[in-house]
């Protein structure tokens, strides 16, 4: 479905906005983008680019770590004991790791071998000890995110992870960090644009309940409505309508333009866009209901 949507809004936009999209940004899965190269929908000259959406690139971290660990729960390393448990790769270390991951994405945008090389710091510094500094990729300075550059003397290390097994997780951090991957990464963009307004649509419209098109398709023109103006913009439509909104409503509704943006803002941690490609309701009788489709232009 959502190869089927994405193929749809690619092949019509030139037609019906005179529009190309450069490039697509989407999450590693990349089905839809290879149909879209397949197909071509403006030719030769102009094949979208992929992106890839820097929150999924920074959850693969997370999510490779805790497969290793359990696909190795028996498994019995160099010093003797497993890959998990107190003061081994712990939940709590895996997001760590996957935070710094993040970071080290986050600000080297322009400059990718920065990025690997923060990446690569970031596994070494996570290992550290008192016993066993290693900084040595660690930037320097009064301005660095490694308290033990910042100030060697007085810097504490908390459990640093065994060095056996930083020897059985590198290799993935070496994999996430090969500049063909990182390059998609520069743009620095995420999907939480996109996943905030999906949340908006089925918050109005829980999937839990079957309902028909109709309420899908309402709930999707609100939502859009929420997302792009906030509350505000349903004073506006009342007046459309010729309904006078009650006092009480017309307060809420006015302070909740601001709040409501508000709260899209928290949600997803950025500036909210406005949405440019509007819910067509079309489409969604053709059956084109794909929810999950990240494009951007
Ligand atoms: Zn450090």
């Amino acid at each position: 479905m959502e190869t089927v949507g994405a193929l749809r809004i690619f092949e019509r936009s030139y037609i019906s906005r005179g529009l190309q999209y450069k490039d697509m940004l989407g999450d590693g899965d990349s089905a839809t983008y290879n149909k879209i190269v397949q197909r071509k929908p403006y030719g030769d000259e102009c094949i979208p680019k992929k992106l890839e959406c820097i929150g999924h690139v920074q959850k693969r971290v997370g999510s490779r770590l805790r497969k290793l660990k359990s696909a190795n729960k028996g498994l019995k390393l160099a010093d003797g004991k497993g890959l998990g448990g107190k003061g081994r790769l712990t939940d709590g270390k895996i997001d760590v790791l996957q935070n710094y991951y993040g970071l080290a994405v986050g600000e080297n945008l322009d400059d990718v071998d920065q990025m690997a090389k923060s990446i690569k710091a970031s596994l070494y510094h996570v290992a550290s000890t008192d016993l066993n500094p290693q900084h040595h990729l660690c930037p320097n300075g009064k301005d660095s995110w490694c308290g033990y550059k910042r100030d060697e003397e007085s810097y504490k290390h908390k459990n640093g992870i065994p060095e056996c097994i930083v020897k059985k997780i590198k290799p993935i951090f070496d994999e996430l960090s090969q500049p063909q991957l990182l390059q998609k990464c520069t743009h620095g963009m995420t999907q939480n644009v996109n996943e905030c307004l999906n949340g908006l649509i089925w918050d109005r419209c829980p999937k839990t309940t079957y309902v028909e098109h109709e309420t899908v398709a309402l709930s999707t023109y609100l939502a859009v409505v929420k997302f792009n103006d906030g509350d505000i913009s349903f004073l506006k439509i009342f007046e459309d309508l010729d309904i006078k909104p009650g006092s009480f409503t017309a307060q809420e509704l006015s302070s909740g333009g601001k709040s409501s943006s508000g709260e899209a803002e928290n949600e997803t941690g950025e500036d909210i866009g406005i949405l440019h490609e509007a819910w067509d309701y079309e489409d969604w009788l053709m059956g084109d209901n794909s929810e999950d489709i990240w494009v951007r232009h």
